[in-house]
């Protein structure tokens, strides 16, 4: 039996995960949500408690590699079509999770907003962007975040406030299965400034990542004082190829797929890249991109 037999316009049985990941492969959904309301999200969670069915939060699967033979549960969606808001006042921005970070950072150059000009160019939702700490050489999401407000599975809601939130390399202290909203420091500034800076991380992530194929971004976070993306490329792998996936010849810490790859191909380089760096220089590579 269908648990979520009357909530039929939010939830649909074995979707294609592929539909929803940047890396466009992998299997399916048992049950696949996008729940209209916090209300309903809140009676889905309670449902699946209740049945024991593990619950899997996706944003716009940027950092996602699902595997071919997809994923049992529930994967619960927020999108940006009923989790969408976003408020500003004098000195931030409130935004809820399902909207995607570049919308925020257009807004906030729009509005002549200063503070996350560092996260031009990175896929993903507000909520994906806060649980990953997403960033790179010029600053991180958790720098500019002052509260964040998360539901865990018991379906309680909590605000929890920038002295007491931790954020480190790819990585916070916040626990609860969902944030649901983040409230961003950003300050007035000139719009032409801000837009500047905007188009000059832009250019420079054009011209450094393989945008115009299908990729997860950073397959493994750079350990201490090292690009791991050096240090692949020093290894000579480049270029190199498991089926349908390849290691991208303009940055090799990305791995772009192909409409023919399969997530075990992606897995199978990630094993191999692994083997090869930690025997040319003593140096094991830990993933960043999240693997259902
Ligand atoms: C071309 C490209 C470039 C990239 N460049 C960068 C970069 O420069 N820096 C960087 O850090 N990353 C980068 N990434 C990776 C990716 O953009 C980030 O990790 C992003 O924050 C993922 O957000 P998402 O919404 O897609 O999350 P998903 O991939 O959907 O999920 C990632 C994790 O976040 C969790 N999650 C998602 N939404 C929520 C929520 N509402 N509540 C709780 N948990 C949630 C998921 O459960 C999962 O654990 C890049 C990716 C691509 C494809």
């Amino acid at each position: 039996m269908n648990l979520f037999t009357d909530l039929d316009h939010s939830v649909r049985t074995d979707e294609p995960l592929a539909r929803h990941t940047w890396f466009r492969i992998g299997g399916a959904a048992q049950y696949f949500v996008e729940p209209t309301s916090q209300v309903e999200l809140e009676e889905v969670v309670r449902r699946c408690r209740e049945n024991d069915l593990p619950i899997h939060v996706l944003g716009d699967g940027a950092n996602l590699l699902v595997a071919d033979n997809g994923v049992a549960g529930a994967v619960i969606h927020l999108t940006a079509d009923h989790f969408g808001e976003v408020t500003f006042s004098p000195e931030s921005v409130k935004v809820s999770a399902g909207v995607l970070m570049s919308q925020v950072v257009l807004r906030c150059v729009r509005e002549g907003r200063s503070g996350l000009e560092a996260l031009t160019g990175i896929p993903g939702t507000v909520g994906g962007c806060v649980r990953m700490n997403a960033g790179g050489a010029f600053g991180d999401c958790g720098s500019a975040v002052q509260r964040v407000t998360v539901m865990d599975e018991e379906c309680n809601i909590f605000e929890r406030f920038r002295d007491d939130l931790a954020f480190a390399y790819r990585s916070t202290n916040i626990t609860s299965r969902f944030v649901l909203a983040v409230e961003f420091a950003v300050t007035e500034d000139d719009p032409q400034r801000i837009l500047k800076q905007v188009k000059q991380i832009w250019m420079h992530k054009k011209n450094s990542q393989p945008l115009g194929q299908a990729n997860a971004g950073c397959i493994f976070k750079n350990p201490r004082g090292i690009s791991a993306g050096a240090l692949i490329d020093k290894a000579g792998l480049k270029g190199k190829r498991v089926g349908g996936a390849m290691i991208s010849d303009k940055h090799a810490n990305f791995i772009v797929t192909s409409r023919d790859a399969t997530a075990f191909d992606v897995l199978k380089l990630i094993d191999q890249i692994r083997d090869r760096v930690a025997q040319e220089f003593g140096v094991n590579l830990e993933k960043e991109v999240e693997v259902w």
